[in-house]
């Protein structure tokens, strides 16, 4: 533990991986009984938009800047019984609206491997403290690719569950027909690990899942083999080379994907790779169309702001965090203190938001999304009536240089291949795939930059895409 510690002490004034550090590290139940269990004593950090009783939850927004959590997530409480110590709470985009962490109030966090580029969002501080030992694992939340995308940039393994199997009681709500809790880990037994602590029903989240089956050992599969494995590679995700326009929807989108922010043409190669891999591990491989994932940006974001706009309005300068003092009656307190607490792409979202759901606009902007997301979610359960997972990268390209995704039309289309499966409710892990070392006039500094490989399973099948991605993590060995 003390190690940790110094070693936060050390790193995180760089980093910005931690917003606060629990200096006497919650050790809460742990009891006798727990000492069998894998997660007693072991130092984990939280993503600040989950509750610890007793310690401040910010969700990196000036607006609950010292807000102090009342209670325990459902999350906390459960690995408090597994005698889980945490660290601290992690740095993230505010409310976790971004793809980057850049979005944060208190300053982004820097990559672990580059610290002129960003560690990826919104769960930045958990996967850069992942990825430079300041945490064993880490909680992060995913509405649209959240966790996996700073894993797949920081070089971690980050899964996001099934819709509904791990509760989000506790969770400072972003969109909540989207948002899930999941860890961020070193390895993908790690992954497991930490569900098996996490997932199952609870009646405090109305959302979460009581299934009639008993939730399995995640990790009892993790070692057998793949042979027979049925994969499906959709040519949707491949179709965007870099400098293709094929992604446009609009001059403006045309002229983003001819700056290169299509698929990255090393990131196909190690995609590529890893899908040989796992035809020289037995699988059969096939190409298949998921023709709706087009939508899918056009979609998510449509849906994403309105739940936003809906579950932001609590924040009204009375019943939480920040107050303004200069108003002078109950409406400019509302007005100003949101004004003044959030910040630009908080406001962006509840004001594209508040539009979509409005009288006149809401059968063209929302209930249209709506009828699109379900025909998204249709096309993965037709390849799933034949295939066992689907494969693809994670994210287009390695971790863009600070700065270099600041418009945001080009930070939502990072989200490319990862919101559809948000859409669809499905589970989907990101290992790490391998490295590229991006060009750079400073010969004398060489870095390599970690990409990940995303790995789609059927609702409920995450014990399959662990399985999967533990086969693949153990073959680079
Ligand atoms: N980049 C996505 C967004 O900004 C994902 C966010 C998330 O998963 N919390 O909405």
């Amino acid at each position: 533990m003390a190690e940790y510690h110094k070693q936060i002490a050390k790193e995180n004034p760089k980093l910005n991986a931690y917003l606060s550090v629990f200096n006497k590290p919650k050790l809460e139940t742990r009891n006798q009984e727990l000492e069998t269990n894998f997660l007693s004593g072991v130092p984990c950090a939280v993503k600040d938009n989950i509750l610890i009783s007793g310690e401040k939850c910010t969700a990196a927004s000036k607006i609950l800047k010292n807000y102090i959590a009342p209670y325990d997530a459902t999350v906390i409480s459960n690995l408090k019984q597994a005698g889980a110590v945490f660290l601290g709470k992690t740095n993230l985009d505010e409310f976790a609206m971004g793809a980057t962490g850049e979005n944060s109030a208190f300053g982004p966090t820097l990559n672990p491997h580059d610290h002129t580029r960003v560690a990826g969002g919104s769960s930045a501080g958990s996967a850069a403290a992942v990825a430079s030992n300041l945490a064993v694992y880490a909680l992060g939340s995913d509405t649209g690719g959240s966790i996996r995308a700073p894993a797949s940039w920081c070089g971690a393994v980050g899964l996001k569950p099934t819709y509904g199997l791990v509760s989000r009681h506790g969770l400072i709500a972003m969109a909540s027909s989207l948002d899930q809790i999941g860890p961020i880990t070193k390895t993908v037994e790690d992954a497991a690990i930490v569900l098996n602590a996490i997932a199952g029903h609870d009646p405090m989240d109305s959302t979460s899942v009581n299934p009639e089956w008993d939730l399995p050992d995640y990790t009892a599969n993790l070692n057998k083999p793949i042979a027979g494995l049925k994969v499906a590679v959709p040519k949707d995700f491949f179709s965007v080379p870099s400098g293709s326009a094929s992604v446009a929807t609009s001059a403006k989108e045309a002229a983003l994907a001819k700056e290169g922010r299509g698929l990255d043409s090393q990131v196909n190669n190690l995609a590529q790779a890893a899908i040989a891999k796992l035809e020289s591990l037995g699988a059969h491989i096939d190409q298949v169309s998921l023709p709706m994932v087009e939508y899918a940006i056009a979609t998510y974001y449509i849906i994403v702001s309105s739940e936003i706009s809906a579950n932001l309005a609590r924040y009204d300068g009375i019943r939480y965090g920040y107050s303004t003092s200069k108003a002078e009656n109950l409406l400019e307190t509302y007005l100003k203190s949101r004004a003044e607490g959030f910040g630009a792409e908080v406001k962006r979202r509840v004001m594209l938001g508040t539009y979509a759901l409005s009288a006149g606009y809401y059968d063209a902007y929302y209930l249209k999304a709506q009828k699109v997301r379900s025909l998204i979610k249709r096309d993965f359960e037709k390849v799933f009536e034949k295939y066992d997972v689907i494969v693809g990268p994670t994210m287009p390209y390695i971790a863009p240089k600070l700065g270099g995704l600041s418009d945001p039309l080009s930070a939502y289309l990072a989200d490319i291949y990862t919101a559809p499966v948000n859409l669809a409710g499905l589970p989907a892990i990101s290992i790490p795939c391998g490295f590229i070392e991006p060009e750079t006039s400073n010969q004398k500094l060489v870095t390599r930059l970690p990409v990940g490989f995303q790995i789609i399973g059927k609702h409920f099948d995450e014990a399959k895409i662990l399985q999967v991605a533990h086969n693949l993590e153990q073959s680079g060995k």
